[in-house]
């Protein structure tokens, strides 16, 4: 005799989007020892402050001419930080073969240096190789177990030594195994997905091409799936997937620092009952969001919201763990592959044929 019942569960996914910024404010903390204002390495830590101060405001163009004039000092005991902040800066520019030969040679300088361990760990984190960022960070954590990020790096780690990239093949035309974590979940498809998007007015920080973003995402997932569709409501009530946008993640949850978005589904089997997207409209550490980043962030979340529970091993998807490497803002091929075989996987089943 057979016998049926219902699960219920909850799944979850926690993003971490945009760890270089939060890195970036602590690299001010960097200590340099001058003896006077005439000295090199005093003229390359001004020029390496007022960058920061650049970054801080989101200009990363002008953080990169002061580096680079700055750099013109070398060598000098400011040295190690103007590096640093280089690669930092290169990252951004998604330029990282340059940024890590910076990170390299500041490390070469000063081999415990804080904010070069740290931004080498991200360094290594950002292009996927995940074993080399765990290396960074475990010897960050070791030397500076009480630095303020220290559990945020603690968990970050934690989490980057789960990721098996041993196992990953470049030719792959797909992630469906990652993304789905071995057991799938998504919606029905039969009717258009009845999407509430809050509106974001008061909430610090939230620009209102935010929520088009949002919509472009919905669009790009919704096609790649070759079977949903969806409709705005005005109601959160009865809605298949809400949209939220918050000021402060960090206080939600329990949430790391690093986090930009979060995506939460309950669903019944296989079934997605519906989504709940959080987009955080404030970066981390209080510097500002660009339309770069949230075009990433809402792509990246809604991807979650879907169904894609887990994240791509490959650095050129939206589905990658951390802010991707390449300038696009849309799909890739990979991304939506993955999503078309999510839903061309029968609900009935249990694994994909
Ligand atoms: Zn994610």
């Amino acid at each position: 005799m057979a016998k049926i019942f219902w699960l219920s569960i909850l799944i979850a996914s926690i993003c971490t989007a945009s760890p270089d910024i939060a890195l970036a404010l602590n690299s001010n903390a960097t200590d340099v020892h001058v003896n006077s204002a005439e000295d090199p390495g005093y003229k390359a830590a001004m020029l390496s402050n007022d960058a920061m101060k650049a970054i801080q405001t989101a200009d990363w163009q002008k953080a990169r001419n002061l580096l680079e004039e700055a750099e013109k000092f070398d060598p000098n005991g400011a040295s190690c930080m103007v590096h640093t902040n280089l690669g930092l800066v290169l990252e951004h520019f998604k330029e990282f073969d340059q940024a890590g030969l910076h990170l390299q040679k500041a490390l070469s300088i000063s081999p415990n240096d804080k904010s070069a361990l740290e931004d080498m760990g991200s360094y290594y984190q950002q292009t996927g190789d995940f074993k080399q960022a765990v290396v960074y960070f475990q010897k960050y954590l070791n030397l500076y177990p009480d630095a303020v990020d220290a559990a945020t790096i603690q968990g970050l780690t934690d989490k980057l030594k789960k990721m098996k990239m041993a196992d990953v093949d470049p030719s792959a035309k797909d992630y469906y195994a990652d993304g789905t974590q071995g057991n799938f979940h998504r919606f029905s498809g039969v009717a258009p997905l009845k999407v509430y998007i809050a509106p974001g007015e008061g909430v610090p920080g939230f620009m209102p091409q935010y929520a088009d973003f949002l919509k472009a995402a919905l669009d790009a997932w919704t096609h790649a799936s070759q079977v949903l569709s969806w409709q705005k409501v005005d109601d959160p009530k009865g809605a298949d997937i809400t949209c939220n946008w918050v000021a402060e993640m960090a206080k939600t949850n329990g949430a790391s620092l690093v986090e930009a978005g979060r995506a939460e589904s309950s669903a019944m089997g296989h079934e997605i009952k519906n989504s709940r997207i959080v987009i955080c409209t404030v970066a981390v550490a209080g510097a500002d969001v660009t339309d770069d980043t949230m075009k990433y962030v809402c792509m990246h979340e809604v991807g979650h919201g879907l169904g894609l529970i887990g994240h791509s091993p490959f650095p050129d998807d939206v589905m990658f763990y951390s802010e991707r490497q390449t300038k696009s803002d849309g799909l890739s091929d990979r991304d939506k592959a993955t999503m078309a075989k999510l839903y061309a996987t029968d609900l009935g089943s249990n694994q994909h044929h």
